[in-house]
């Protein structure tokens, strides 16, 4: 039997060993306890200053670097978007004070698809005299789950949850303030118009082939309605929200709307408001949480950017109060995220360093 003072000396010998394989842990990154490994040496880059961004020799950079990308795969459940060719890729910057600087297939139009969400939600605000209808009318939750998700709106006390994924955005063209169908369309078109500060055209095939494929839209519409989350006639806002995921734009047009937004909501080339200013920082906020729908977090733990993606192929990024980055290419992850644009303007973020949470390194 041994002794208390023997007893007691063993235990602070054992102490002593058990802290000092402790601190060895942390020395060696842990990797012999198998628990903590030290993260891989993480560079940052010093963030460009503002008015010195070589923006041009970024955007053809930006370009040339992913050209050889063939990854992923066109959106189909869409079935004319299969037939766009894949190879197609542009890249473009667009600043709040309107210069646009190109590079690759930036003239080619696509359908914006859920590229256009942020903006319809932005109509909504500025209809409705800021963006507390959102919160209030439709949500501001990230949902983690796929866009067209139908257990979101279960599982989520919110149902239609936030105006970037389908249902939201179903219930957002439904929240426009119209006297019937066709005034809401032309409310939508027009906003999406003003954003871009041109004439969009509306691409009828991609909608004849949506309108006769979207019986599951159809069913989050109808269900939004059973819950009186939806404040128009189903089919119309399903007709309305098609439409509006129909219109063709081009890479520079997804950087100019972008602009707008990072120019406080006025429209660097023509001058018009589209949104409050105050409204801005909202919408970013939801673009910042929902944007990606379950690559939301990836995201912004990549990029830190606000930013929004569509199966068409398109996305756009905004870098509040300076600039906004586009790019566009067909072929889609399996979170329908374009993987070429988003590879071009998560470099473009990384080598200015503008990450809103501090520069995210090469
Ligand atoms: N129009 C498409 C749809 O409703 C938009 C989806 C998207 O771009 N993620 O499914």
């Amino acid at each position: 039997m041994l002794g208390a003072r023997t007893g007691s000396m063993m235990w602070v010998m054992g102490a002593m060993l058990a802290l000092s394989a402790c601190t060895a842990a942390v020395h060696d990154g842990g990797s012999s306890t198998g628990g903590y490994a030290a993260p891989a040496a993480h560079p940052v880059t010093p963030a460009v200053p503002a008015g010195t961004e070589p923006f041009q020799a970024l955007v053809n950079d930006a370009h040339a670097r992913f050209a050889g990308v063939t990854e992923g795969k066109n959106a189909d459940y869409i079935p004319i978007l299969a037939t766009i060719p894949s190879e197609l890729y542009g890249v473009a910057i667009a600043t709040r004070d309107g210069h646009v600087y190109t590079a690759g297939d930036v003239d080619y139009r696509f359908s914006i698809q859920s590229v256009s969400k942020p903006f319809t939600a932005a109509l909504v605000m500025q209809q409705y005299g800021g963006p507390e209808i959102i919160a209030e009318k439709i949500g501001v939750e990230p949902t983690g789950l796929p866009f067209n998700s139908k257990l979101a709106l279960e599982i989520y006390k919110a149902r239609s949850v936030n105006p970037l994924v389908n249902a939201g955005a179903i219930a957002a063209v439904s929240l426009v303030k119209a006297k019937n169908e066709k005034e809401r369309w032309q409310h939508v078109l027009g906003n999406l118009e003003g954003f871009a500060g041109e004439k969009l055209p509306m691409l009828e095939k991609v909608y004849d082939s949506e309108y006769t494929t979207a019986f599951g839209n159809r069913g989050i519409a109808n269900l939004l309605f059973n819950w009186e989350r939806l404040y128009s006639e189903p089919e119309e806002a399903l007709r309305v929200y098609t439409r509006e995921c129909s219109v063709g734009v081009n890479t520079v047009d997804l950087a100019l709307m972008g602009a707008t937004l990072a120019n406080g909501g006025v429209n660097p080339k023509t001058g018009k408001r589209m949104l409050d200013e105050s409204s801005v920082p909202e919408l970013l906020a939801i673009m910042m949480t929902a944007g990606f729908y379950d690559e939301s977090g990836r995201w912004s733990f990549d990029a830190g950017l606000p930013a929004k993606t569509g199966v068409g192929g398109g996305i756009v990024a905004v870098v509040p109060g300076r600039f906004a980055i586009a790019a566009f290419s067909p072929r889609l992850n399996e979170a329908g995220n374009s993987v070429r644009a988003q590879k071009a303007i998560r470099y473009i973020a990384g080598k200015l360093g503008v990450g809103l949470f501090g520069p995210n390194g090469d």
